[in-house]
């Protein structure tokens, strides 16, 4: 099979990794060292027509294919397990911005683009690419719209799928299908694109994509608040949403476990205050207005001091009892950093983590509900909801009394069930933004409608017949 792959068409040297070389190890290992994959070789071509010349070899030879972009998804949805003779595809060497229209705000780019390198090409051009999370330092854009990834400005601007005009894709059977328009208008049938945003790689290679920008906004204002409760968090939501014309980029929910999990395990972190309250969150608005960002006699920018305004109203009125506003890019860093060091103590905790999404009003019943059915299980149970909480998406994690482990696996998959049905019966999804990889596979057979299901299935096997496109993963067998 390698004597094969290295005779494909215009592939070079630098393109083929064995498994038998040092290199591949950082491809076999995702982030969360959860998913161990055993693959014959990993193939990194650097162009669309190389990746249609490796597919259509994979399609003739039924060799199965997971394409892999900065390897940090948290589902395991780019390893090769329980796969033989699998490759893996690393988009990595496909970096290029092909197109940058500062004036249509667009640019046209492969999918092995880093997020972070993007939003620096934004930058130059006082534009703003605005998907915004942790891992924008290693992901890569075509992982971002396999997984339909969110992060904290999906209030304001969407989740990857409302950033993306088009794409280029090289289907299973190595046809390249070009989606690649810069519109944002196209009614011209069904809306392929869509589909394989959210595949996690089940039904093609997503090799380009057309993406859209935004104005880059002048100034920011960035706040930690301390609350009592999920509602009065809300409430705070939205009088800010009501009273800035909906400029709230981000607002993130992290309770006082995980501030103490902080403080216990990455104590060089500053937090904003010294007793952590039962919640705190991270605010920012922001606004692309000049007259907004100017400085004013204070020292402050106009939006800072808004914000200033508007928390001492939320303060008067008892929704918050404490504040600290960032009052220079140093100690915004620091509330960011705060709040992007969570995936450090919580993905890979003592307890079970869940990304799950629920209607804004249902969260704290929801929460409720969790306690009372897990409590005879795991007695003195605790729940630390980390959130997105202006998208109702919660990274829950269920934690024992005692802070021990749960080692028994019967019992996480108990937990597991017993949070996804509640997420169910409170008309939530069990999926909020990390996607089904194999993590969630089971809970795709219980929990999702066997109609979707169904049409999922049909729409797989038209495209990758011989079910050699990441198999596995997303779609349950039948
Ligand atoms: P990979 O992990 O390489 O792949 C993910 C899936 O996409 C796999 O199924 C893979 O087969 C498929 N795939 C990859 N590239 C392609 C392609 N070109 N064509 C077809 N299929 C492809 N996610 C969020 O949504 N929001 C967050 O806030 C967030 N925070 C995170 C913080 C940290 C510290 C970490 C480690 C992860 C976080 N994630 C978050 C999860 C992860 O970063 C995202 O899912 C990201 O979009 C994955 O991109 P990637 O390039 O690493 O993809």
């Amino acid at each position: 099979m390698l004597d094969a792959l290295q005779t494909l068409d215009g592939l070079d040297e630098a393109a083929l990794l064995r498994a038998s070389e040092d290199d591949i190890a950082r491809y076999i290992t995702d982030w969360t060292g959860m998913f161990e994959s055993q693959a014959e070789a990993v193939l990194r071509p650097s162009s669309t027509a190389e990746v249609s010349a490796i597919m259509r070899w994979a399609h003739e030879h039924k060799v199965p294919v997971v394409p892999m972009g900065g390897n940090t998804g948290l589902c395991g949805g780019a390893t090769t397990s329980g796969m033989d003779k699998a490759i893996i595809l690393s988009l990595e060497r496909m970096k290029q911005i092909r197109h940058f229209d500062a004036a249509a705000m667009t640019m046209e780019v492969e999918a092995g683009c880093i997020l972070e390198e993007l939003h620096k090409q934004a930058e130059e051009a006082d534009l703003f690419f605005p998907l915004y999370f942790g891992a924008r330092g290693n992901c890569m854009i075509g992982g971002n719209l396999s997984t339909n990834a969110g992060g904290s400005n999906v209030l304001r601007y969407g989740n990857t799928r409302d950033l993306c005009l088009g794409l280029e894709v090289v289907l299973p059977d190595g046809r390249i299908l070009n989606l690649l328009s810069g519109l944002r208008k196209n009614n011209t049938g069904y809306d392929l694109k869509n589909l394989f945003i959210g595949a996690e790689g089940t039904l093609g290679i997503i090799t380009a994509a057309s993406l859209k920008m935004v104005p880059m906004p002048k100034a920011r204002a960035t706040a930690f608040l301390a609350l009592n409760s999920i509602s009065d968090a809300l409430a705070v939501l939205n009088r800010m949403q009501r009273a800035t014309g909906g400029a709230v980029e981000a607002f993130e929910l992290m309770p006082d476990i995980l501030m103490r999990q902080y403080a216990e395990k990455l104590p060089h972190l500053k937090q904003p205050f010294e007793n952590p309250p039962r919640f705190s969150v991270l605010m920012e608005i922001a606004t692309p207005e000049e007259a907004r960002a100017a400085i004013g006699s204070d020292g402050k920018s106009v939006i800072t001091a808004e914000l200033e305004n508007l928390l001492g109203a939320a303060l008067e009125e008892g929704q918050i009892f404490d504040a600290v506003v960032a009052q220079n890019e140093q100690q915004r860093y620091d509330m960011w950093h705060l709040r992007e060091s969570a995936a450090l103590v919580m993905i890979i905790p003592q307890g079970v983590t869940l990304d799950v999404a629920l209607p804004l009003s249902g969260i704290e019943a929801f929460l409720e509900d969790c306690i009372t059915k897990l409590e005879p299980i795991v007695p003195g149970v605790r729940l630390s909801p980390l959130s997105h909480l202006g998208d109702g998406n919660l990274h829950l994690n269920v934690l024992a009394a005692d802070d021990e482990a749960f080692p028994d696996e019967a019992l996480r998959a108990q937990i597991v069930h017993i949070v996804d049905d509640l997420v169910v019966a409170h008309k939530g999804s069990f999926s909020a933004e990390h996607g089904i990889g194999l993590a969630k596979k089971k809970e795709m057979s219980r929990l999702k409608d066997p109609v979707a299901l169904a049409v999922m299935r049909a729409i797989k096997s038209v495209l990758d017949p011989h079910y050699i496109m990441n198999p596995g993963k997303v779609v349950p067998s039948a």
